[in-house]
Parts: structure tokens; C-alpha cells; sequence
């Protein structure tokens, strides 16, 4: 069932929005060289109870920790720990605060020190794909839009969508229905709708789209071993156009 807030609603949650914000924002800039994601994680951590809000992610699913960190080849789900940050890693950041019974999610890859052209390239790639899809997330399209928006972004540059994994509601709960795929066929799926609320999150890959979980049953990394990027907003679909609620 998809869920459509209030505008009062969307005052909570947009608090709720910003402190995913600031609190991926102090992670983003604690990313260099010589850190551990560990020490992220809690830097993260530290701030989201500092607001009285609660790590959306820390023991959602049995997910030991408060931010996921994916490193390089790590699509998402990272779990951080003693891994040292290297000059050159790209670092993707997801993070989600519980405020006022709402949810806010958000990720973005960050650059450790200078990195490849490579690497600059997909980074830009996906966070412009993520505007894409934000720009198609307007009250009357369908969520289809929003896939074939990133899709067509990124697909024309040589890059891949992952399609294991796809973006989502997000609201009173961490995932709520519609599922977002970062691909799709214009004019389908679910009608938006004013006061639907929306993690649109493109995973994209300098290579191809396929993914493997690893052992630990989150870690989830290209099969190809190539790059991969992630950046999400939360965004509310209003009257008057798609307003972005995970700003710092
Ligand atoms: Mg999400």
C-alpha cells in the first residue's frame, strides 16, 4: 500500500530529512585517506543521537551499524569496521534517521584524496542520474518515469543499472511501497501522487549490472569487480513539482 503524507506530515518528516542530511554530509567529510569506515560509522552515529533521533539502519534486519559504507567494487551495504580508507577509494555513504516517527534516507559517494578520471566520471554520472529521476518524479507521471529517467542517463554514458536492488517509499517505515527501480518503461507503474514520499536511489556500474552478495549476507559488490556509485535523496512529490527533503 502506498502511503500518502499530509502536509503536516511532511513538516515532520522533513526533520527527520535533514538530520539524514547533515548526518551524511559530517560523514562525506570525514572521508580521507587513513580512516577506517568504522570511525565514520560512528562519527555518523554520534551525531543522529545528538538530535534525538535514532540510526534508521543500526539493527534494521540484524544491519549491525548505523550508516552502510561501501567501498570501490561495494555497490551497497557495506559494514564498517577496521577497513582503512585508501587515497583513490570512492566511499558511498548511505544513511537513514528516525525523527518524529518519520524517516529520512539518503547516500552519496564521496572521493578519498584525488581518484581516477574513472571514477570522477561515474560519480558525476550517477549523481546526475539521480537529479534525472528527481525531475521525473512529478505528481501525475508514473513511477516508470522516474526508472527510465536514470536509465536513460546513465545507459547513454556506457554505464549499467544494478536491478537487484531498487529505491523505494520511505516514510513511517524505512521501506514502504512503491518499490523505485533505477530502470523502467515510461507511462508505467504507480501514478504519483501529492504527498508521496520517495528514496530514489540510483546504484550505477562502470561495468555491468550483476551483483553478488558476499558472505556476510550484506556486502553486496559488482560481480565484475568494477566501480560502482550510489547517491539518494528523499523526496516528497507535491503540487508543485518534486521537492527534495534530505538537504542539510
Ligand atoms: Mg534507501
Amino acid at each position: 500500500m502506498i502511503t500518502v503524507k499530509s502536509s503536516r506530515d511532511l513538516k515532520l518528516m522533513q526533520e527527520a530529512c535533514v538530520i539524514s542530511a547533515r548526518a551524511l554530509k559530517l560523514g562525506g567529510e570525514a572521508v580521507e585517506p587513513g580512516v577506517t569506515t568504522g570511525e565514520i560509522d560512528r562519527i555518523i552515529r554520534k551525531f543522529i543521537e545528538s538530535q534525538g533521533a535514532t540510526p534508521s539502519f543500526l539493527n534494521y534486519g540484524g544491519f549491525p551499524a548505523s550508516a552502510c559504507i561501501s567501498i570501490n567494487d561495494t555497490v551497497i551495504h557495506g559494514i564498517p569496521g577496521q577497513r582503512v580508507i585508501q587515497k583513490g577509494d570512492i566511499v558511498s555513504i548511505d544513511v537513514g534517521a528516525y525523527f518524529n516517527g518519520f524517516h529520512g534516507d539518503n547516500a552519496a559517494t564521496f572521493a578519498a584524496g584525488e581518484v581516477s578520471e574513472e571514477a570522477k566520471a561515474l560519480m558525476k554520472a550517477t549523481e546526475e542520474s539521480l537529479y534525472e529521476g528527481i525531475r521525473a518524479a512529478v505528481s501525475g507521471n508514473r513511477i516508470g518515469d522516474i526508472g527510465a529517467a536514470v536509465q536513460r542517463y546513465v545507459e547513454v554514458r556506457g554505464y549499467s543499472v544494478v536491478r537487484q536492488f531498487v529505491g523505494h517509499g520511505v516514510g513511517t517505515n524505512l521501506h514502504e511501497d512503491p518499490s523505485v527501480p533505477n530502470y523502467g518503461t515510461p507511462g508505467r507503474g504507480p501514478r504519483l501522487l501529492p504527498g508521496m514520499t520517495l528514496a530514489i536511489e540510483p546504484m550505477i556500474n562502470a561495468g555491468g549490472p550483476d551483483v553478488k552478495i558476499l558472505g556476510d549476507g550484506w556486502t553486496t559488490v559488482t560481480t565484475d569487480g568494477r566501480l560502482s556509485a550510489h547517491f539518494e535523496h528523499t523526496v516528497a512529490i507535491t503540487a508543485d513539482g518534486p521537492v527534495i527533503l534530505t538537504r542539510p
